[in-house]
């Protein structure tokens, strides 16, 4: 089940949601309680490629 991470607009707080397929829920921030949240993509991540190998930068090398 794919999981995807979401940020508030509002505080910037990040959180993450299993999102089940057909589920249309919107989510809520667990910290401030504003719906105005927005879909990050964990993985080809915008401003999160430290958590990936820096010795691959192409991403095709086989994993040591
Ligand atoms: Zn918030």
């Amino acid at each position: 089940m794919p999981i995807f991470e979401y940020q508030c607009n509002k505080c910037g707080h990040k959180m993450e949601f299993l999102e089940k397929s057909g589920n249309k829920n919107k989510h809520v921030c667990e910290k401030c309680g504003s719906s105005d949240t927005q879909k990050l993509f964990s993985g080809f991540a915008v401003g999160q490629s430290s958590k990936t190998s820096d010795s691959c930068p192409t991403g095709t090398c086989p994993l040591s």
